[in-house]
């Protein structure tokens, strides 16, 4: 259990779940939809749900744990607002969420994992590896408490520390979660899932049919440029891969997002981009380039912006949509695994 002792997680069940466990405790199910919405709305503690009786609040405290983050460090960017949340997890752990503010709404960005074992080149989040999985609970805070901390969340992007289909049933369970009408309610349609490429998940995923964006850490067209940045990409390769994602096409219905961060000298030439576009051109994909954010223990450096803009028109030309991704948050260094890997020095 999160906190050591061996009380059971109640905010990450389901509603019939939760529904089962407190019927066996013999409660109505009303109670357990009034609890499940008290979760929902971001309650910490029995104590708060003041419509149950006292003594009902007492015993629920000594049998259940409602899991939650504290807030260690916040830093907001003087440039464009974006906030940036370093969470200390109930067994002392951290993990970092950034909330960002666009026209359409704001966006949360979650971590799914305390740090991760994908080991890519130019990411500060592997480096010391994967500690643990985040439980549902905790993802589902990271959202719950940064709503109350920034502002509403309108969408969510589990874009953060970790990989989220190598820790694929938390992550589901979360997406259920958080999805739920009588929970945080936010649609599937507003949720993207990030993945550098697990082909057994991806495949795992179409089958859920859930209806929310797929991005696909692509970062290279070819083996070579590809298995240069991440490792992943020597167990399955470039063209497993975009198999995959025709397959996650084909069952879901939902068209693919590709990301791209473009790194100097190493997959930001014309030959990277023909070959690209000729990879993707037809599969109604979509590419997001970003110029690689620098990390400071990373000899990996962005490509000028002047590169990018005649990559993204090469694959324009080409017939492949193309966005290119502002950088939000750079003053506050808002790439990914940054802020826990400085909070980690300093220990
Ligand atoms: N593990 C998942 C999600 C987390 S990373 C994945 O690989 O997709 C979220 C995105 O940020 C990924 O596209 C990742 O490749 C990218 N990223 C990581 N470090 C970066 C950096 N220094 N500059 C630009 N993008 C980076």
């Amino acid at each position: 259990m999160p906190d050591g002792t061996n009380k059971l997680d109640i905010k990450s069940m389901l509603p019939q779940e939760l529904e089962a466990e407190l019927k066996a405790q013999g409660l109505p199910s009303w109670r357990a939809k009034q609890i499940f919405r008290w979760i929902g709305r971001g309650a910490v503690s029995f104590e708060e749900m003041t419509d149950q009786p006292k003594s009902l609040r007492a015993e629920l405290d000594e049998r259940y744990l409602i899991p939650s983050l504290t807030v260690m460090q916040k830093q907001v960017s003087a440039q464009d607002g974006t906030e940036k949340l370093l969470w200390r997890l109930p067994d002392g752990e951290s993990v970092e969420t950034v909330f960002m503010r666009y026209k359409h709404g704001n966006t949360v960005c979650i971590s799914s994992q305390v740090g991760c074992r994908m080991g890519c080149a130019f990411c500060a989040s592997t480096i010391g590896g994967r500690i643990r999985n985040l439980s549902a609970s905790e993802m589902l805070d990271e959202v719950l408490r940064t709503d109350l901390e920034c502002g509403p969340v309108s969408n969510i992007v589990l874009m953060g520390i970790g990989e989220p289909l190598d820790n694929f049933d938390n992550v589901i369970r979360f997406l259920r979660l958080v999805n739920d009408p009588e929970g945080a309610n936010i649609g599937m349609r507003h949720i993207s899932l990030s993945t550098c490429g697990l082909i057994e998940g991806i495949d795992k995923l179409a089958a859920l049919n859930l209806q929310l964006t797929l991005s696909v850490s692509l970062h290279g067209p070819d083996d070579d440029t590809r298995s240069r940045l991440m490792p992943v990409n020597r167990q399955y390769g470039v063209d497993a891969l975009l198999e995959a994602c025709q397959r996650y096409f084909r069952q879901t219905g939902r068209r693919i997002s590709f990301e791209y961060a473009m790194v100097r000298d190493v997959n930001d030439t014309l030959y990277h981009a023909r070959l690209l576009a000729k990879r993707l051109r037809g599969t109604g994909a979509h590419v997001n380039l970003i110029r690689l954010n620098y990390v400071s223990e990373r000899v990996l450096l962005p490509s000028t912006e002047e590169t990018v803009r005649i990559f993204a028109k090469e694959l324009a030309d080409s017939g492949v949509t193309v966005t290119v991704r502002r950088r939000l948050g750079r003053d506050i260094d808002a790439a990914c695994g940054q802020l826990r890997r400085g909070q980690m020095r300093h220990l």
